[in-house]
């Protein structure tokens, strides 16, 4: 038999290694993100699965590029 593929499509759709958070989590804490991220820390520890969600969720990413390009324009 050959080695099955199916584990290893599961794995890929799953991702294994990187968690991600919800919409719910994700407009919930993206302001801090964004606002941890301006002031030039590490804004995935602070969140973890945040980047992946935005990674995946055109809509969460869209509201991410705003706030960031409103946040960027406050601070500068
Ligand atoms: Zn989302």
């Amino acid at each position: 038999m050959e080695r099955p593929e199916l584990e290893q499509v599961l794995g890929r759709v799953l991702g294994p290694a990187e968690p991600e958070v919800g919409c719910d989590v994700c407009f919930a804490e993206l302001d801090r993100y964004v606002d941890v991220q301006i002031a030039g820390g590490d804004a995935d520890a602070a969140i973890p699965g945040l980047r992946a969600h935005l990674a995946g969720c055109p809509a969460c990413r869209e509201e991410y590029e705003s706030l960031f390009a409103l946040a960027s324009s406050e601070r500068s």
